[in-house]
């Protein structure tokens, strides 16, 4: 797409007045007219958080792995890390103090999913949804079923909530927590009065998450997105991470997509499919991913989710990658990034924003 077109592209229809920032930087993503061709695989692609992801997941493609082994292979390393707290160990926990963890996973020439939600006590929810990809003819387990199948298949239960996370729950609980998730009809939560009064106190609160998508050099593709979800949740929520469709899809055919950022607002999108769709209908992957976060602004309706520009005041980042090899991200807001491995070099690089 042009830069012409890509003005247009934006323009068309973007909440009113709400000012836009041109991707001019769009990473692996073409500025000439038409569809480019990408150079293929090995490529792999993830959030801003998995860079050491990109690393291990390329070494597992170029030893021979399947790419949906490499993916689970690379999310792991965020997982073990105690001091990510959005993901596995360490991840902020629930309104009550637990930690309840999410994770789909979905393997392109199969086209078979598997995913886990809520799942309490076991570190790496993204092995648990291979083993439910591989070992079931089902594609989703939730709560006390998912840690019965995951102990079956010889997890190992253990407490996830750290000291700095507990720590940081017990701040939020005796600070914040008249700012809880719950509604009545004529509330309106503001979040970001909420996220600026939890950084003046210090309180660690946010969305957060690792996304994975791989291509080899076959041209097969495969994904997988892990998190412990928004902090301090109402213990339940279930986030678009482990919806196949939302947090995560492939189409081996086409590419893979995935999100991070505000999951209510991917689910209600099926954001990750949209954006495989997209891509299916020749758009490049950053294009495909501004088109459905355009999509998503264009829908955010309720009062609590807007700026007073008119946009959404919560950010989504979006990731996709096309079965030629070409790659690219986009964030509704700015501030949004993603980790890229070619198959010589990985790096860390921003995503192009929707609205400024
Ligand atoms: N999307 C995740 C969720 O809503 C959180 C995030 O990516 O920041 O659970």
């Amino acid at each position: 797409m042009n830069d012409l077109n890509r003005r247009a592209f934006l323009a068309a229809g973007a909440a009113a007045a709400a000012p836009l920032v041109l991707p001019l930087t769009a990473a692996g993503a073409s500025t000439t007219a038409g569809v480019r061709r990408g150079r293929g695989g090995p490529v792999v692609i993830s959030s801003g958080n998995g860079l050491r992801a990109v690393i291990k997941a390329m070494e597992e493609i170029k030893a021979g792995a399947d790419p949906v082994d490499a993916v689970v292979a690379g999310v792991a390393i965020v997982e073990d890390d105690p001091d990510d707290m959005s993901v596995g160990y360490g991840g902020l926990p629930n309104e009550d103090g637990v930690v309840q963890l999410d994770s789909s996973v979905m393997h392109g020439p199969s086209h078979k999913a598997g995913a886990v939600a809520a799942l309490e006590n076991i570190r790496n929810p993204a092995q648990v949804a291979l083993k439910v990809l591989r070992r079931t003819d089902h594609v989703l387990l939730v709560g006390a079923g998912a840690l019965k199948f995951a102990k079956a298949h010889g997890f190992k239960e253990e407490n996830l909530l750290t000291e700095k996370a507990r720590e940081a729950w017990l701040r939020w609980k005796e600070n914040l927590n008249a700012d809880d998730d719950w509604l009545n009809d004529e509330q309106h939560v503001d979040r970001d009065a909420r996220a600026e009064r939890a950084e003046q106190l210090g309180i660690p609160w946010h969305y957060g998450t690792i996304h994975c998508a791989a291509l080899n050099a076959a041209g097969d593709v495969s994904a997988c997105t892990t998190t412990s979800g928004l902090s301090y949740k109402i213990p339940g929520r279930v986030g678009d991470s482990p919806i196949v469709g939302a947090g995560m899809f492939v189409d081996n055919e086409v590419g893979a997509a995935g999100a991070t950022g505000r999951g209510e607002a991917v689910i209600q999108s099926c954001g990750a499919f949209q954006t495989v769709q997209h891509m299916a209908a020749g758009l490049e992957p950053e294009q495909a991913c501004l088109k459905t976060l355009k999509w998503i602004a264009d829908h955010t309706k309720r009062r609590s989710l807007l700026a007073a520009s008119g946009r959404p005041n919560f950010n989504v980042t979006m990731y996709a990658l096309r079965k030629d090899g070409l790659w690219g991200s986009a964030s509704m807001l700015k501030g949004g990034s993603f980790t890229i491995h070619d198959g010589t070099d990985a790096r860390r690089m921003a995503s192009p924003a929707l609205f400024e």
